[in-house]
């Protein structure tokens, strides 16, 4: 039988990917978004007889899902730094009342829920890599606090319905993941740095670039998420590659697969930004049989491709 999946956020980057990836899989997908952040035309192509766009708001209610629903996939929220600095209200009511209104769905629909959770509820982490046991070392009261504590009170409530309303769910710690459909201007270094180096601009590394992350590409990411879905695994669970490298590096790496000769300069780094990020992941290959399995330098060409190529057509991205 033909399984079915309300997917917020899915117009998004991670989103959409994950939407493709289920319809491959045989699903019937929900796609529920008020493009925030996100663009209808990341799932455009998806359109058809077993996916449906919902334009809804997550915060203003439960979305309005007719018959049965066998996952809540909650990708719903800014994510990229720039993003939920400019939208610090919206973002804590996503992860707080958006968050609780999908789970209410869930509940209603006896469904499996998927919070897409983050490395940022490590803050800066003291410990290294980062274990799911580690409570993390988050700056409440900074401008970061709005997404990290937003995720960390998401977690918080997943647990309590579970746990409460008995509702069948599972939490992800998504490590910092890149990968076409990011936008050009959405601030994440990756992007930034592509296109800066395909357009012959400065690349602009914050601080001195010993801050280190570990980059996931997507097909990766989607992959363990679609196995947290499909698991009864309660999480949370690190989602995440284990190649570590600073952001310099990631910067003149950029610049070699790009050919580019732009030169790189220092900005002033962002307030609470981490120094160390890197997964463990053990627990993901225990209880999910899921490990990264590409490479930094595979996702990164891929990812250069796919920007170079609407760069070259004159399409949107560049320009987002
Ligand atoms: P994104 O901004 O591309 O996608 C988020 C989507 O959520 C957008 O389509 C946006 O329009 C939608 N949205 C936001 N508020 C909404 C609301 N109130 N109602 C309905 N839809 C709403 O970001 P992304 O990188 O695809 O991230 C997706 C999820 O994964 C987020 O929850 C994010 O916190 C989490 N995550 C991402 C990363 C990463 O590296 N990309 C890392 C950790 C966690």
């Amino acid at each position: 039988m033909t399984r079915t999946a309300v997917v917020a956020g899915g117009a998004g980057f991670l989103g959409s990917h994950l939407c493709e990836r289920l319809l491959a899989d045989g699903w019937q997908v929900f796609c529920v978004d008020n493009f925030v952040t996100g663009s209808p035309e990341n799932v455009a192509h998806l359109v058809g007889d077993a996916f449906r766009l919902v334009e809804a708001d997550v915060t203003a209610g439960p979305p309005a899902i007719e018959g049965q629903v066998d996952a809540v996939l909650n990708l719903a929220s800014p994510a990229s730094p720039a993003d939920y600095l400019e939208l610090p209200l919206e973002t804590l009511r996503v992860g707080s009342e958006g968050t609780r209104h999908l789970l209410d769905l869930a509940r209603e629909k006896g469904a499996r829920f998927v919070l897409a959770s983050t490395s940022e509820t490590y803050g800066d982490p003291l410990v290294h890599p980062q274990p799911e046991t580690y409570w993390g070392n988050v700056n409440p009261v900074g401008p970061r606090s709005v997404y990290d504590e937003a995720k960390r009170y998401a977690e918080a409530i997943t647990m309590a319905y579970r746990r409460t309303h008995g509702v069948d769910t599972g939490i992800v710690r998504i490590f910092n993941t890149y990968g076409p459909r990011m936008r050009a201007h959405d601030g994440r270094a990756v992007p930034t740095f592509i296109r800066q180096a395909l357009d012959q601009q400065p690349i602009t590394v914050a601080g001195d670039g010993s801050q280190t992350r570990s980059l996931c590409y997507v097909p990766d990411l989607i992959d363990g998420i679609v196995r947290m879905a499909e698991s009864e695994v309660a999480g949370p669970v690190n989602l995440g590659n284990q190649e570590e490298i600073s952001v310099l590096r990631l910067a003149e790496w950029i610049r070699e697969l790009t050919g580019s000769t732009s030169d790189i300069v220092h900005v002033p780094r962002p307030t609470d930004d981490p120094s160390l990020r890197r997964p463990d992941t053990a627990k993901a290959r225990e209880e999910l049989g899921w490990t990264a399995r590409f490479t930094t330098e595979r996702g990164l060409i891929e990812t250069i491709d796919w920007f170079r190529t609407r760069l070259d057509t004159g399409l949107q991205g560049l320009q987002l």
